[in-house]
């Protein structure tokens, strides 16, 4: 069965058919492709064509897909059984592994999303102070809990409904939003309702807008408004955990958030989230304290493996550097095509995370991500994609660098950007 065929099918069974939106399409047109097979920095379709993929699974691929030690912890784990039920020992070295990365986490707890990560966080947050609102941050996704389906990013934004139709409304009323990177703004409004405020969360990088860093200080600034008001800040790393740096954002920024969130990487493939932070307040968590939360299949021994053993790869010394490097190969050669071929366009970048936009502007706002070319971007991504470069299919998502994209999956990218640019220009 080809991708068409597929699709076709698959619209008459799931939503859109797909399980998560952006995968549709739907706003940068055509139908998506299925994949049948994936290893280091490519997927294969059904119908056997090659693509080089930035988007790594949405970020979990950092070692590139099918990584032989991944793939053998799986099958090592697998043998003794898929899940138990009882605490596993491959738990306890996750959690070991975590808290001797990020120091800021010293108890963590296993979940099976970022989204759980994140409502999770919020409960705890609310539970710990007794205060009833967040503040999030307008472009900002924290996965689809209730509380941050409020001007949020990703499919939210990409689809038009970036505050979807049943949140209740007394539920919306407890999430303030901020504009991204204005600090006047967060200091106005916790002057005003700094009392009410449990907690603040951020993705340090933005990730679900494009790619857009803090502005220098902008995280410290929070993070001092914050102890100020007596609000927990909350890191939501689901994105940049192990991918900015070894110990994620914070530990590039210098920036020690209260929780923190994170996923993807930390399961390698696998449903994997987690939660962490001071001690003081991971105590509160049942069943060491009242706050409720709970998991089936937390801490999963074979989702487990598969974390554990792309945690092993991303601390080989110099990996995040080299990373970095080919990141900054990747976004300085499509600048050069971009303005060789005279389009405005600029980038962004901080170790294997990059944004790529339609603007002579270097983009460090919501308003300035959302103002760029999103017609020349769609006619990109399907110039790329006929050349057989996977882009991810919306102007609102970051790419994601792997270790296993080469020099020359690099320089065939950029020769298929020259041909997919003069085209989509004309
Ligand atoms: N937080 C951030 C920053 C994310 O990028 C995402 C997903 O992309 C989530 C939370 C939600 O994670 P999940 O899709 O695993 O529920």
């Amino acid at each position: 069965m080809n991708n068409h065929e597929l699709f076709q099918r698959a619209r008459q069974l799931m939503p859109g058919g797909v399980n998560s939106p952006v995968r549709a399409f739907k706003s940068v047109g055509g139908e998506p492709f299925f994949t049948s097979r994936a290893d280091g920095a490519y997927l294969w379709d059904v119908e056997g064509k090659r693509y080089i993929d930035y988007i790594g699974s949405w970020g979990p691929m950092i070692a590139g897909h099918n990584h032989p030690a991944v793939r053998e912890a799986v099958e090592r784990a697998v043998r003794n059984g898929l899940s138990f039920g009882t605490p596993c020992p491959a738990e306890v070295t996750m959690a070991e592994t975590i808290t001797r990365l990020v120091p800021s986490i010293e108890m963590v707890r296993m979940v099976n999303s970022g989204t759980e990560a994140t409502m999770s966080a919020i409960r705890l947050a609310r539970g710990a102070t007794g205060r009833s609102k967040i503040v999030k941050f307008e472009g900002c996704y924290h996965g689809h809990g209730d509380s941050f389906l409020v001007k949020a990013g990703s499919g939210a934004l990409t689809f038009g409904v970036p505050t979807s139709p049943g949140v209740p409304k007394q539920n919306a009323d407890l999430t303030l939003t901020l504009p991204y990177n204005d600090l006047d703004a967060a200091k106005a409004l916790f002057a005003e309702q700094g009392e009410q405020i449990a907690g603040l969360i951020i993705e340090p990088v933005a990730g679900n807008m494009n790619c857009i860093l803090p502005r220098e200080g902008y995280l410290q600034g929070l993070r001092e408004l914050c102890d100020a008001h007596g609000a927990l800040l909350i890191f939501d790393e689901v994105m940049t955990g192990f991918r900015v740096a070894l110990g994620g954002a914070q530990a590039h920024y210098g920036v020690r958030p209260d929780l923190t969130t994170f996923g993807k990487i930390i399961g390698g493939g696998m449903p994997v989230g987690a939660y962490g932070g001071r001690r003081d307040l991971m105590e509160q968590v049942a069943p060491s304290g009242p706050i409720y939360q709970a998991g089936t299949l937390s801490g999963n021994p074979v989702a487990m493996a598969a974390g554990l053993a792309v945690l092993e790869l991303v601390q080989a010394p110099g990996f995040h550097d080299t990373l970095a490097s080919r990141t900054r190969l990747l976004c300085d050669g499509l600048q050069a095509v971009a303005d060789g071929e005279g389009v405005p366009f600029s980038t962004t970048r901080v170790g294997g995370m990059f944004g790529l936009f339609f603007t002579a502007e270097q983009v460090e706002t919501f308003d300035q991500a959302t103002a760029t070319d999103t017609a020349m971007f769609n006619r990109f991504f399907h110039g790329m994609l006929a050349r057989g470069v996977y882009l991810a299919p919306s102007a609102f998502e970051a790419g994601f660098m792997s270790s296993a994209h080469s020099d020359q999956d690099i320089a065939d990218t950029l020769q298929a950007a020259r041909e997919a640019l003069r085209e989509a220009r004309t």
